[in-house]
């Protein structure tokens, strides 16, 4: 028996009647296409007037396995007619086979729950701190980097830096230097015996997709240990397979003293997690941190389903070859078009064409828009491709073509 929808289907509000609506009644914080997406098969999306559109957004590198991925979104199912949430007043079977498989993913040794990439980041922040007041030695110095991005909450937007961003909502939380990412010359030099921690994306994503100059992030691990300050590496967005390897930071040697995942993590489901290593757990004990929905069975089902999916090997090696095959595509179309591109950048499947001064990235939302291919800014110069991770051959190069006459039109129009 299928269920009834609230007020979809043939009876319900048209596009005309629904942009009416959000316009008068949905915050103004966002600035979105004018379109309403109403359903999803792998890497394809449909609007409420039927138009289809290859999805390289993927709910800004969220949705890991596709729009209604059989497995996931079955177990989805099951486990909301079984049960959705608990607390943690107790266990839950789904929260504790996650965390034994977060961890073995990762490499960490325990994982916290929560519903988001900023929080995720907040606990992360809170997490630094608390280590060395647990320690009997506070500090509260942080080092970030300049054009990174941790997210919007209080702390994380203190760590993300982004005066833009940051603008109207002081006094700021104290403390947090933002540094030129890839200058190790300037990490030495602010690094203290203050420092709590440094917090480092492994290739900035909403900064404009910057990978880092090779040995940085080896750099700031050496340097962390020298001065007894922890590494903090922020993978919500490159995490759970988005470069090719299940956490970015496999492409060094390094392992960070604790990461923040979420965007992949539930394939679309909301879902955030603190993986750490147990030298740096103690430092929240009973009290010290929580969160009413985290670690909640829903969840935690959705967040299963995708590591299950994204641990089989062939998955990762075609993320890697489907990311290179995206960037050889991007490659190409940069070259064509040396008015608009300067080039291309990215691991795996987090990419993006580098543009010129000619063209704003938000300007090139729409027009690619228009041409059935969803792709997002990222940065000052970035037109970020992350298609979900199942993405095909095909779908690329259908999506490449669309791009490539785009940018043809844009340039003629010039
Ligand atoms: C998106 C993002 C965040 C914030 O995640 P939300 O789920 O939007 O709160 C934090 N860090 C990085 C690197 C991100 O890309």
């Amino acid at each position: 028996m299928e269920a009834k929808l609230v007020d979809a289907g043939p009876d319900g509000a048209n596009e005309a009647e629904l942009l009416s609506t959000a316009g008068k009644r949905l915050l103004g914080n966002y600035r979105p296409q004018k379109r309403v997406m109403d359903r999803g098969t792998g890497c394809e999306l449909f609007d409420t007037e039927g138009r289809r559109y290859l999805d390289f957004c993927a709910g800004v590198a969220v949705c890991a396995l596709g729009h209604a991925h059989p497995e996931l979104s079955a177990a989805i199912g099951e486990q909301a007619s079984r049960l959705m949430q608990v607390s943690n007043y107790y266990y839950n079977r789904q929260n504790i086979e996650l965390a034994r498989e977060i961890c073995e993913a990762t490499g960490y040794d325990r994982a916290f729950f929560c519903n988001s990439g900023t929080e995720a980041v907040e606990a992360m922040l809170k997490l630094t701190r608390r280590y060395h007041h647990e320690k009997g030695a506070p500090r509260s110095r942080i080092i970030a980097f300049q054009k990174a991005f941790h997210g919007r909450t209080m702390g994380a937007l203190a760590l993300t830096g982004n005066a833009k961003y940051m603008e109207g909502f002081e006094p700021h939380v104290q403390g947090i230097e933002h540094l030129p990412y890839g200058d190790l010359d300037a990490v030495r030099e602010a690094m203290g015996p203050d420092v709590a921690g440094i917090f480092v994306e492994p290739i900035q994503g909403e900064g404009g997709v910057n990978p880092p100059p090779q040995g940085f992030i080896e750099g700031l691990r050496e340097i962390a240990d020298e001065h007894g300050s922890l590494l903090l590496v922020d993978e919500v967005q490159s995490g759970v397979g988005r470069t090719g390897t299940f956490l970015a930071i496999e492409r060094t040697e390094v392992r960070g003293d604790a990461t923040a995942l979420a965007k992949g993590l539930g394939g679309g489901f909301p879902v955030g997690s603190l993986v750490m290593s147990e030298k740096v757990a103690s430092a929240l004990p009973p009290g010290a941190h929580g969160s009413t929905f985290g670690g909640n069975p829903l969840a935690s089902i959705a967040a299963r389903v995708v590591i299950k999916n994204v641990r089989q090997p062939e998955f990762l090696e075609r993320v890697r070859k489907m990311g290179d095959h995206l960037g050889k595509r991007l490659g190409e179309i940069a070259e064509k078009h040396p008015k608009l591109c300067r080039g291309e950048r990215g691991w795996g499947l987090l990419r993006a064409i580098v543009l010129t001064d000619a063209i704003p990235p938000r300007d090139m939302i729409t027009p690619m828009l228009e041409r059935g291919v969803l792709v997002t800014a990222a940065g000052a110069d970035g037109l970020r491709f992350s298609p979900p991770l199942v993405v095909t051959e095909a779908v690329i190069d259908e999506a490449a073509e669309a791009v490539d006459e785009g940018l043809s039109a844009l340039e003629a129009s010039l």
